[in-house]
């Protein structure tokens, strides 16, 4: 009979449009109830490139891909109560207007589970799908096998979502696991400049040019 890890590595492996992996997440704030996360990127199902860029297009991407990958969250989270292994899938909002952190970041448990690196964007990279992801976590308490963290970037003298970025917030500098989001762009302009879209498509999200202009996600129509 297949041990709990099989079954959960059968059914997110039929799903050919991620890449997932497990993080020990004993260093944040939710270590006293969970040891584990499973992270999943999904890749965005239409390809855009920044020449046919337009704001409905790049939302309509963005809302698929959600929609999609809280189904996928939402099986695995029946699977793991199916099992009686305690679990949470945590919001993804940032908790305030000031400090912008949300309470568990998907993006540093994704690089803890080696699925990619955090781009001059300060964005997740992959090597599969680029930055066209979307991420899902669930928290468990479960001694899943973890992956090899990451902790270089694989932008080397890349430049281009600095050059696509409209209002130069990027700052063209490598990240490293110990580098802040400071480090690498102003992030106040940033959040502002993604905040105006609340307006047209009622929330917040990543402008696009930034996440389109990336190679490795312009790969994926290869
Ligand atoms: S999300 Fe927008 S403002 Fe922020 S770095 Fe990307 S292109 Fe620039
Ligand atoms: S566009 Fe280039 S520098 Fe920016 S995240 Fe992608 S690989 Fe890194």
């Amino acid at each position: 009979m297949d041990t709990v890890d099989k079954i959960i590595e059968k059914m997110i492996g039929s799903w050919p449009d991620i890449i997932w992996s497990v993080a020990d997440i004993s260093y944040s704030d939710f270590n006293a109830d969970f040891t584990r996360a499973i992270i999943i990127a999904l890749g965005y199902k239409d390809f855009i490139t920044n020449k046919e860029y337009n704001e409905e297009k790049y939302h309509h991407v963005l809302l698929e891909a959600k929609k999609s990958i809280d189904e996928r969250m939402n099986l695995l989270k029946k699977l793991l109560d199916h099992y009686g292994i305690k679990n949470f899938i945590p919001p993804t909002v940032q908790a305030d207007e000031i400090e912008l952190v949300a309470p568990f970041s998907f993006k540093y448990a994704t690089v803890q589970a080696g699925i990619g690196w955090i781009g001059k964007n300060d964005t997740l990279i992959t090597r599969k799908f680029g930055p066209r992801v979307r991420l899902g976590a669930i928290l468990l308490d479960y001694p899943i096998k973890c992956g090899n963290p990451v902790s270089k970037s694989l932008c080397g003298s890349c430049h281009a979502c600095v050059d696509a970025c409209p209002w130069k917030v990027i700052k063209g500098v490598n990240w490293n696991i110990s580098s802040n989001r400071e480090d690498l762009l102003d992030y106040q302009l940033c959040n502002k400049k993604r905040s105006e879209y609340i307006e047209c498509s009622g929330r917040k999200h990543n402008c696009g040019y930034c996440i389109l202009a990336c190679p490795w996600g312009l790969k994926m129509n290869i």
